[in-house]
């Protein structure tokens, strides 16, 4: 998605050469209009495919897969990292390493919201070792429902997260793939025709 490249170009910052900062559009301050056309990328990559439910994590995929519910005309649905008092039905849930923060959670979804029948796409901002989308992809086997896909937002590819997705035969499409950055120089890899 070449918006969204000449965006990270423009006002992403490089920390170091594996981590990328987009907090002044992408995922603390969010820049409302992008995320309803990245929305809809989603859905025109996604078309033609029966879809019932969008489900990502929170906090920082809510904005994308909102704007693919709308997109798309379907709910969204974000799992948890910390089980609410509120939440007091049967719960899916797995267990996630965070390799940012070095702990392991468990991302839970109410077992109301998801259950066979359902055809999900699973959206989320950053894929990097995967660990997060891959623990999503549990919740949807226990659901019983149908992974239609995956869409990221940002995939630094030099990191195993998209070959962790494969070896499970879940398609990825991401709108901007890095194949290599620094300081001072990012590189991406030419869009996937879709
Ligand atoms: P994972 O390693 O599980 O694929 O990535 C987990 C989460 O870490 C992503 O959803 C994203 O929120 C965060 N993350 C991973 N790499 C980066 C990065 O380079 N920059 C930012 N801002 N977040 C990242």
């Amino acid at each position: 998605m070449k918006v969204l490249q000449e965006r990270i170009r423009q006002d992403g910052l490089i920390l170091s050469d594996t981590v990328l900062k987009v907090d002044s559009f992408l995922n603390h301050q969010v820049d409302t209009q992008l995320a309803l056309e990245i929305g809809q990328e989603f859905a025109r990559i996604f078309a033609g495919r029966p879809v019932t439910k969008v489900l990502t994590i929170e906090a920082s995929g809510i904005q994308f897969a909102m704007a693919a519910g709308i997109a798309l005309g379907v709910p969204f649905l974000y799992a948890k990292k910390k089980k609410a008092v509120t939440l007091s039905e049967q719960v899916y849930s797995a267990p996630v390493h965070s390799f940012t923060r070095q702990e392991t959670y468990q991302v839970s979804l109410s077992q109301k919201y998801l259950g066979p029948g359902d055809k999900v796409i699973i959206v989320d901002d950053f894929l990097a070792t995967g660990a997060a989308l891959l623990g999503l992809v549990d919740i949807v086997e226990q659901a019983g429902a149908e992974l239609v896909g995956v869409g990221c937002v940002i995939e630094k590819s030099f990191q195993e997260g998209r070959g962790l997705l494969e070896q499970r035969g879940v398609r990825v499409h991401s709108l901007a793939r890095i194949s290599s950055m620094s300081p001072g120089e990012i590189n991406f890899i030419e869009d996937e025709p879709s």
